[in-house]
């Protein structure tokens, strides 16, 4: 591996890189935050997708389990809206009075002088918001997050062998169903013996897929072998478990398949794992790093 020779120290530290989700794992799920969001996307699929309010709460839940996300899977059964709008809306009116700075947790990560990255499916306007009201935007050496892992943000019906075939027979909308035929989702499922392998693919990218979370690792340089995952979702853990990161649960005790640790709070990082310390006080002058933190990295797209 190339990252073989990055520390050839009598004794280097267990980790390289710490990569942190960011909603319900860097603040509590007490927030708010997270209920207001599925509360707001459920009002976008009325309002803006024309969708009857009667099967929201089926058809959210149904296309958050199979797809990762809401709009992954909205995506995925033939709606067609813009990204950054989506966020927008969903993000734009969450109570963000309700996250307040958090000096605890900012000293503890700047305690810690190994890398620090966030791996976020959210949007880089709510991420760099929320970091900031966190006071935790120094802390980290940059953001993965949506448009990190979906750069082409135009919404185009094909982009490959097909554009042919539709051009002048077809047209498309931008923001409505229309003239788009939807995948019923609903229906699919109430069939006995429903495939999941037969649902139509979604067009984004974001975490639980092991797709997502490879990628993301090498958009941010970031060897699996030597990183610790910190995250809240249960299936996340088992994701980063797969492709061969070690993991923390966080908002729970209870540690689940697939999680390596397991805490209550992110803000009990020192007394679950003061060996990430030990480590570092063990070798950070032998690899000499600086333990300065650079607030950009170039994997925000
Ligand atoms: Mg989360």
């Amino acid at each position: 591996m190339e990252y073989e020779n990055c520390y050839r120290q009598v004794e280097r530290p267990k980790y390289d890189c710490l990569l942190f989700d960011l909603d319900d794992t860097l603040y509590p799920y007490s927030s708010g935050l997270a209920t207001a969001c599925s509360n707001n996307i459920k009002d976008y699929m009325v309002e803006k997708l024309g969708i009857d309010r009667s099967v929201i709460f089926e058809m959210s839940n149904l296309l958050y389990k199979n797809y990762g996300t809401t709009m992954a899977g909205l995506r995925a059964i033939g709606y067609d809206f813009d990204y950054d709008e989506y966020h927008s809306y969903v993000h734009g009116r969450l109570p963000y009075e309700n996250l307040k700075p958090d000096p605890v947790l900012r000293s503890l990560l700047l305690s810690l002088p190994i890398r620090k990255v966030i791996f976020t499916n959210a949007d880089k306007v709510h991420a760099v918001k929320a970091l900031n009201i966190l006071g935790l935007e120094d802390c980290f050496e940059g953001i993965i997050c949506f448009e990190t892992l979906n750069p082409t943000h135009k919404n185009i019906v094909s982009d490959d062998e097909d554009d042919i075939q539709f051009t002048g027979s077809r047209s498309f909308s931008s923001t409505t169903n229309d003239n788009t035929e939807i995948f019923d989702i609903i229906a699919h499922f109430s069939q006995p013996n429903a495939s999941i392998s037969s649902l139509p693919k979604t067009p984004i990218v974001c975490k639980p897929s092991t797709h997502a979370i490879e990628k993301a690792l090498e958009i941010g340089k970031i060897n699996p072998q030597r990183t610790l995952f910190f995250e809240d979702s249960v299936r996340n853990i088992q994701s980063g478990k797969l492709v061969g990161l070690d993991t923390v649960l966080v908002g729970t005790s209870q540690r689940t398949k697939g999680a390596d640790h397991a805490l209550e709070s992110i803000h009990n990082l020192r007394d679950a794992l003061p060996e990430l310390w030990v480590a570092v006080n063990k070798s950070s002058s032998e690899v000499g790093y600086s333990g300065k933190v650079a607030v950009e990295m170039p994997v925000t797209a």
